[in-house]
């Protein structure tokens, strides 16, 4: 999310062209040039889509969203094979952000999990980590102010026209002709269709009374956050001392969790000849249990560490270095995202919780569905609604989807068990549907069929690809009614745990060497002998749906 944005202050537009010349009217108008506006009219105008790239700001600007996942990083290969923008492929590597794209970013070789129990020690065995399999990907802190810049410019050289400090404060559709869009400084522009990547302040949600009142999400959450220097790796914090997991906490993603919360450790100076001696860090809080009070944000931040005295000894010696950005509650969501002559992106449809770093996954799903679709229209001249409508229902599927895990999450952190429970569904939710957009990408990579990625949309669980769709939603249903169970004082946590890690233990669909069920397994990492033994299984035992994806 960029937050801080100001711009400067409105002047009166040069003397442009008048409003209906044909230079002043775009095929496609993208609003917000972050990574969704930026790498959607890079694709969009290197296929030679008319687009118009606005943007209320200027590049380099700070904006969140900077721990990448496996399946982001598949959907950005994805999106730069099936569209044919090479440019973005380093988006898809540690080493291809590093030295093409971003070279202040961070290594990302984990996700872990520490937790904490308050006025209680650590304990050591309290704590989980995924490992990135680095034989076979590598993940990225994204340092994003240069990452979005490359995006900008990146569009700019494929032919987009972009206009920064350009805030649009007005837009108006007409589903025979299309949009008008007004900025603040008196401009007027033109297009066949908007697109909004504007994020959460989007002016289409405004203008078309999009956002739901209240949001329907479950889950509750406000979020602090800031860039700091001075973070101890928390490997070297004395409370960390008896963990045994695989990979280093500073090597990667650390979260510190705890009832009704977590923190994220996020380091840009986690390897060798690493330039940046910078480290994002957030803190995220259930709003209805941490309301926020009249504390400024490092004051709220230093009274939790001071709760918390073995997380605040990797943070002895740190100091921010940017203001803290402290918001509200996180959670918004609309009720429609596609309209006439419009489509709101990820970030501008809704928000659920930077837990588990889903943001920018959602953000590639939707680029990658929406692009092809203004591609055609742009040519036949289809911008029906109907078109666009699959984009709406991914975007819905996908919000409910995070919903479920983070609530669920949430409730988990009220006891151990049941947290480590609830993150073997999290693994389950996230290992399955990455292995099905490699399979898609693989096999695209060998026919270059775009029916590849149409088959990949007939999913009947949105949010979820087809084939393992179905399965992990049950899954993941089961689970977040059993939370609710606990949430409302009908299941003990413990009981609740141990039926979540049974159903899991019985989904024929997961991989049995992956031990997913099994309690004491809180370390995964996908060896190269691990995954020789998933691909036995996935052509001997695997249902023949899960296998296929073995193949
Ligand atoms: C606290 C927090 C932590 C997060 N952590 C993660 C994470 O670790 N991993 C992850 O994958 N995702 C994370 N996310 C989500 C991630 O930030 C978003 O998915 C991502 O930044 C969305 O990119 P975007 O391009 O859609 O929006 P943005 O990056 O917000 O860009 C929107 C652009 O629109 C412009 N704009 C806004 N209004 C106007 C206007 N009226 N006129 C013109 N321009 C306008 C802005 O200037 C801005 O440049 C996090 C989100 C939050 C809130």
């Amino acid at each position: 999310m960029n937050t801080n944005l100001t711009g400067p202050a409105p002047e009166k537009a040069p003397e442009s062209a008048p409003a209906t010349s044909p230079e002043n009217r775009y095929d496609v108008a993208v609003l917000g040039a972050g990574m969704a506006g930026g790498m959607l009219a890079a694709v969009l105008a290197r296929h030679g889509v008319k687009v118009l790239l606005l943007d209320a700001g200027t590049h380099p600007r700070f904006a969140v969203g900077e721990s990448t996942i496996p399946y982001t990083s598949t959907m950005t290969r994805v999106i730069a094979e099936r569209y044919d923008v090479p440019e973005l492929l380093p988006l898809a590597s540690f080493a291809g952000v590093r030295e093409h794209v971003a070279p202040m970013s961070g290594r990302k070789q984990n996700f872990g999990f520490v937790y904490h129990r308050e006025g209680h020690p650590q304990d050591p065995e309290q704590i989980n980590q995924l490992v990135v399999p680095e034989w076979q990907r590598t993940e990225t802190h994204l340092f994003r102010q240069d990452v979005d810049a490359y995006l900008f410019h990146l569009a700019v050289r494929h032919g987009a026209e972009a206009r920064t400090a350009t805030r649009i404060t007005e837009i108006s559709v007409d589903a025979a002709t299309g949009a008008v869009l007004r900025s603040d400084r008196g401009e007027e522009f033109h297009a066949s269709y908007v697109v909004d990547g504007s994020g959460f302040r989007s002016p289409l949600a405004d203008a078309f009374g999009l956002r739901e009142q209240p949001t329907r999400a479950r889950h509750h959450s406000r979020s602090l956050f800031t860039h700091m220097v001075g973070v101890t790796p928390y490997d070297d914090a004395p409370s960390a001392r008896g963990h045994k997991q695989p990979s280093p906490w500073h090597a990667g993603t650390l979260h510190h969790v705890f009832d009704g919360g977590w923190l994220w450790v996020i380091p840009f100076d986690n390897h060798d000849g690493a330039l940046s001696p910078l480290c994002s860090v957030g803190l995220t809080l259930d709003e209805r249990v941490f309301p926020k009070g009249e504390a400024d944000a490092q004051q709220e931040f230093d009274a939790f560490l001071a709760r918390f005295p073995q997380i605040a000894e990797q943070f002895q010696d740190a100091r921010a270095v940017r203001p803290w950005v402290s918001t509200g509650r996180l959670q918004y969501s609309a009720n429609r995202t596609v309209g006439d002559r419009f489509c709101l992106t990820a970030h501008a449809a809704g928000f659920i919780d930077a837990l588990y770093s889903r943001g920018l996954t959602n953000t590639m799903e939707i680029v990658n569905v929406l692009a092809w679709r203004l591609i055609e229209a742009s040519r036949d001249g289809d911008w029906s609604t109907e078109r666009f409508a699959h984009v709406d229902r991914l975007q819905q599927g996908l919000f409910d989807v995070h919903d479920d895990v983070v609530y669920s999450s949430f409730v988990g952190f009220r006891d151990y068990e049941l947290w480590n429970a609830v993150l073997r569904v999290w693994e389950a939710t996230s290992i399955m549907p990455t292995m099905t957009l490699e399979r898609a990408y693989r096999s695209f990579l060998q026919s270059r069929d775009d029916r590849v990625f149409r088959e990949l949309e007939a999913s009947d669980t949105p949010g979820l690809p087809a084939p393992v769709g179905a399965d992990v939603s049950a899954l993941l249903t089961f689970t977040r009614e059993t939370c609710q169970a606990v949430e409302a004082g009908e299941l003990a946590s413990g009981e609740a745990a141990a039926r979540i890690l049974a159903r899991v233990e019985a989904a024929d669909f997961l991989p049995r060497p992956f031990a997913l069920g099994d309690r004491d397994n809180r370390c995964f990492e996908a060896t190269p002998e691990l995954m020789q033994r998933a691909m036995e299984w996935g052509r001997t035992e695997a249902p023949a749906h899960i296998g296929a994806l073995f193949g």
